[in-house]
C-alpha cells in the first residue's frame, strides 16, 4: 500500500486516484474546485464516465480516498504525488502551463519527505525540467524525483483503459524514480518503457498527433471517394485489414475533437514551428479536420437550401459517445455556424446535454431524438451514441418537415434509410454508376453519391 496524492481531479486524476485507490492504495485528491469537491465528497461523479461512480463511491466507503483543496493534507505524507491538472491551449497554439505552474509551485511549499513527482498532464517537451526548477525553488534542500508519465486514456472507456494499458511510458532523468514508478504499475501487467523526461513528453503528442493525422488522412480519402464515386467505409476495411495499417482511427466523419487532439496536434505544431522545424504534416491534418466540418454544412445546404430560417436537428452533442465532455466538439463548431446561417437549431445527447446548454445557449433542446425531428427540415447525425444506432426511422420521417438526413458519423446504410423515404447523405460515400475506368474525370451524372 502505497500513500499517493493527486493533483487535479479532472478526467485523468480522478481516473487515477479511484483507480489506484481499487489497487488498495491510500489516496488523497487534491482539487481546487469548491463545487467539485462537494460532488465528490458526496460520493458522485462530476463527470460522465462509465463505471467510475460506482468504483468512487466504494473506495471513499472503504476510506481509502479522500478529497481535499489542502495539499498540506496531502503531499507532506505521499510516496508518489501525481500533477493531473489541465494544459489548455492559448490563443497561439501553445499549451497553457498555468495550472501546472501553481500544482508544482504548491507540491514543492508542502513537501515534507522524499517523493516522486509523476507529471500526467499533457506537457510540452521539456516541461518536467522547468516543473523540476519550480519546485526546487519552493523545497529548497529536499530531496524528490521528477518522472514523466504521460496518460493515454480514451474518455468514455477511462476506467478499462487504466485497467490493462496498452503500456506505461515513464520518463526520468532519475533511473531509480523511473523504476519505483514502475513498481507502482505492476498490478497492471503492462508493457512499461522507460526513456528520459523529454522522450517521454514527445511520446505523448507524438501518439495524438499521429492518430489524429489517421484520422484527416481517411477524411481525406473520403473527399476524393466522394468525387470518383467509391465508398470510404469499404475503403477503410479493406486497408484495415492490413496488419501493417489496422483498422483503428480510419473512420470517415466530421473529423476530431474533444479535449485532446486539438489542442495537442496544435501545440505540437507550436513547439515545431518554433524551434525552427517546418510541421507541414501537422498543419495539414488541421487544416483537414477543419474542412470536413464545412464540407458537411456544404452539404446541408445543397440539401435544403438557405438555412435562414429552416429547423435543423442535431443528434449528439458530445464530442464523442460515452462522455459528456464538449471541448473541442464537431457540434460547437457546427451549430455555431448553423445559427449564423439563420437556422434553428433542436438537438439532443443522452448525457451531454447539461454542459452543452452553457456553451450553445441558443439551442432548443430535447427530451429524445424524436422531439428533435418535430418539424426539421433536416437532421443531423454528429454524436454516434448507440441509441441512435437503432431509431425507428418511420416514427422520425413522419415528425419531420422533410425527411433529410445527413450522417456525420457514417453510421446508417444508404439503402435502408432511402428504401424508408429518407435522402441520405454520409461522408465519403459515393457509389459509382459508371462502369469504364476512371481517371478522375467521371462526370457528375455519372455518380450517386450515398
Ligand atoms: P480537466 O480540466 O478535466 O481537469 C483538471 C482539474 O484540475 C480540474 O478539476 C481543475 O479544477 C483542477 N486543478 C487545476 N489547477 C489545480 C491546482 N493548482 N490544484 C488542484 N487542482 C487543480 O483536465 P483533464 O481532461 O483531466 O486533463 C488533464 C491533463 O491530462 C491534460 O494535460 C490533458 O491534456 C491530459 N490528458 C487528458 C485526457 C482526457 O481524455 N481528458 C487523456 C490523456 C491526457
Amino acid at each position: 500500500m502505497k500513500k499517493i496524492c493527486v493533483v487535479g481531479t479532472g478526467y485523468v486524476g480522478l481516473v487515477t486516484g479511484v483507480l489506484f485507490a481499487d489497487l488498495g492504495n491510500d489516496i488523497t485528491c487534491i482539487e481546487i474546485d469548491q463545487r467539485k469537491l462537494t460532488t465528490l465528497r458526496g460520493g458522485k461523479s462530476p463527470i460522465y464516465e462509465p463505471g467510475l461512480e460506482e468504483l468512487l463511491r466504494r473506495n471513499l466507503e472503504a476510506g481509502r480516498l479522500r478529497f481535499t483543496d489542502n495539499y498540506d493534507a496531502g503531499v507532506p505524507d505521499a510516496d508518489f504525488v501525481f500533477i493531473t491538472v489541465g494544459t489548455p491551449m492559448n490563443h497561439d497554439g501553445s499549451a497553457d502551463l498555468k495550472y501546472v505552474e501553481a500544482a508544482a509551485r504548491s507540491i514543492g511549499r508542502a513537501l515534507r519527505k522524499p517523493s516522486i513527482i509523476i507529471d500526467k498532464s499533457t506537457v510540452p517537451v521539456g516541461t518536467g525540467d522547468w516543473v523540476t526548477n519550480l519546485i526546487r525553488a519552493e523545497a529548497g534542500d529536499k530531496h524528490f524525483a521528477v518522472v514523466s508519465n504521460p496518460e493515454f486514456l480514451r474518455e468514455g472507456s477511462a476506467v478499462t483503459d487504466f485497467q490493462r494499458p496498452d503500456r506505461i511510458v515513464l520518463g526520468s532523468l532519475n533511473r531509480e524514480a523511473a523504476e519505483k514508478v514502475a513498481e507502482l504499475h505492476a498490478p497492471l501487467q503492462a508493457p512499461i518503457h522507460i526513456t528520459d523526461l523529454r522522450t517521454a513528453e514527445m511520446i505523448k503528442y507524438a501518439s495524438n498527433a499521429f492518430l489524429a493525422t489517421r484520422i484527416s488522412f481517411i477524411n481525406e480519402i473520403a473527399s476524393i471517394c466522394e468525387q470518383l464515386g467509391a465508398d470510404v467505409k469499404e475503403v477503410a476495411r479493406g486497408m484495415g485489414a492490413d496488419k501493417r495499417i489496422g483498422p483503428h482511427f480510419l473512420d470517415a466523419g466530421i473529423g476530431y475533437g474533444g479535449s485532446c487532439f486539438p489542442k495537442d496536434v496544435l501545440a505540437l505544431h507550436h513547439m515545431a514551428a518554433s524551434s525552427g522545424c517546418h510541421p507541414q504534416l501537422l498543419q495539414a491534418v488541421m487544416d483537414i479536420n477543419r474542412d470536413t466540418r464545412r464540407s458537411f454544412i456544404n452539404k446541408l445546404e445543397e440539401l435544403v437550401g438557405d438555412l435562414n430560417g429552416k429547423t435543423i436537428g442535431v443528434l449528439g452533442l458530445a464530442f464523442k459517445p460515452n462522455t459528456d465532455d464538449m471541448r473541442e466538439a464537431a457540434s460547437v463548431d457546427i451549430i455555431n455556424r448553423l445559427l449564423e446561417l439563420g437556422a434553428h437549431i433542436r438537438a439532443y445527447d443522452p448525457v451531454a446535454m447539461e454542459v452543452a446548454e452553457t456553451m450553445l445557449p441558443d439551442v432548443l433542446y430535447c427530451a429524445t431524438a424524436y422531439d428533435v425531428a418535430k418539424g426539421a427540415d433536416a437532421l443531423l447525425l454528429v454524436t454516434e451514441w448507440n441509441e441512435f444506432k437503432q431509431l425507428d426511422f418511420d416514427k422520425l420521417k413522419r415528425h419531420m418537415r422533410q425527411p433529410i438526413l445527413l450522417d456525420g458519423r457514417n453510421v446508417y446504410e444508404a439503402a435502408d434509410l432511402e428504401a424508408r423515404g429518407f435522402t441520405y447523405r454520409g461522408v465519403g460515400r459515393g457509389v459509382k454508376r459508371a462502369e469504364r475506368p476512371s481517371n478522375g474525370k467521371v462526370a457528375q451524372a455519372e455518380l450517386v453519391e450515398a
